[in-house]
């Protein structure tokens, strides 16, 4: 294990082999994990966790927006009974271990917190001092961030060698991609477990660097921004840019539709954080299109409209 890890410093940070084949379950398994933001990420994240069989204390800043994430959590599962990859047992047992939670001193028993709030560096340095507090020191603490430096947020603890990035990627009980973010403090023994829990969960886990959007996030940003412009100048509509880029491009999914699900506050502030951590690059700058769209509160699926209109989810 440490061979890998110390030739993953060394060498092109990456870890693209799947993960049993370096791991193996040999280190702890986790049993409770926190999870903090239970938004569209969190509340995945939940889901594949209880799914896993881990009690899950699900925090949020109150009581109606958990309400709401477990309604959404219940529908998901739902879901899956309709389409048979799930058994009802299986759905109340997994609701039964996912446990709301609003004080943050109840994640105290947690071996194990992701934070997923709202993708704010300020926000989140602040979150990650308060989890220092509330949680063992033994305990391992990352961000689902997408674009912002994993070292900056740690370095709000007393100890970031016990932080690091663990990007998940949405709908996150469905896919498998996870990147692990070595912060520069992270230990290798973190990690270890980081790579473990994603293992545990039935992902497959990547190692790598803290840069900002590290591979996904950076690889995607065109395919955002140019269609944005594209529209901005009435080239195409955005459905039409959608329907060309799935038929005659292969992709699942068209860059608006993937806008709305992922959310336009969230891709606006990933476009935005990125575009200041590369000093103003040019390929990177956020689209006025995307900024009217949030100061509207149009953001996509979680508020029933984006680009297009949702009705429990449908387009
Ligand atoms: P979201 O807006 O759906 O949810 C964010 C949640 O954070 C909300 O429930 C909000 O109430 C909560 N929150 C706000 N302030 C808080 C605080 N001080 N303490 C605790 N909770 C707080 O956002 P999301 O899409 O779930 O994104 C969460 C994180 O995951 C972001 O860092 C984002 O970049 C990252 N991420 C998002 C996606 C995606 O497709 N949406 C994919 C990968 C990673």
């Amino acid at each position: 294990m440490k061979n890998v890890l110390h030739n993953l410093k060394d060498g092109e940070h990456l870890a693209l082999s799947p993960f049993n084949a370096i791991y193996g379950y040999q280190d702890i398994m986790i049993k409770h994990l926190g999870i903090v933001g239970a938004g569209t990420m969190g509340g995945g994240i939940a889901y594949a966790a209880a799914k896993a069989r881990i009690e899950v204390a699900l925090y949020d800043i109150n009581d109606t927006i958990l309400r709401q994430a477990l309604e959404r959590i219940k529908a998901d599962l739902r879901h899956g009974v309709t389409r048979g990859k799930v058994t009802n047992e299986e759905m109340t047992a997994v609701m039964t271990r996912i446990h709301p939670k609003t004080d943050l001193s109840n994640l105290h028993p947690c071996e194990f917190v992701i934070e997923a709030a709202i993708e704010d560096l300020r926000i989140k340095k602040d979150l990650f001092k308060h989890l220092e507090t509330h949680t063992k020191p033994s305990a391992i603490i990352v961000t689902n961030t997408s674009s912002l430096s994993v070292t900056a947020i740690a370095s709000a603890l007393r100890k970031p060698e016990r932080a690091a990035g663990m990007h998940f990627f949405n709908p996150a009980h469905i896919m498998k991609l996870v990147e692990v973010v070595r912060g520069r403090n992270t230990s290798d023994e973190t990690l270890t477990t980081v790579c473990n829990l994603a293992g545990q969960l039935g992902k497959t886990p990547v190692v790598v660097k803290d840069t900002p959007g590290f591979i996904v996030n950076r690889v995607a940003r065109p395919f955002y921004g140019e269609a944005l412009r594209l529209l901005g100048e009435h080239a195409a509509t955005h459905e039409q840019i959608d329907r060309i880029v799935k038929s005659n491009g292969g992709f699942a999914m068209g860059p608006f539709e993937l806008m709305d699900l992922i959310g336009l506050d969230i891709n606006f502030s990933v476009t935005q954080s990125m575009y200041d951590q590369f000093f103003g690059e040019p390929r990177y700058r956020p689209h006025p299109i995307q900024k009217q769209m949030v100061d509207s509160g149009t953001l996509g699926r979680k508020t029933g409209k984006g680009f297009y209109s949702y009705d429990d989810q449908k387009k």
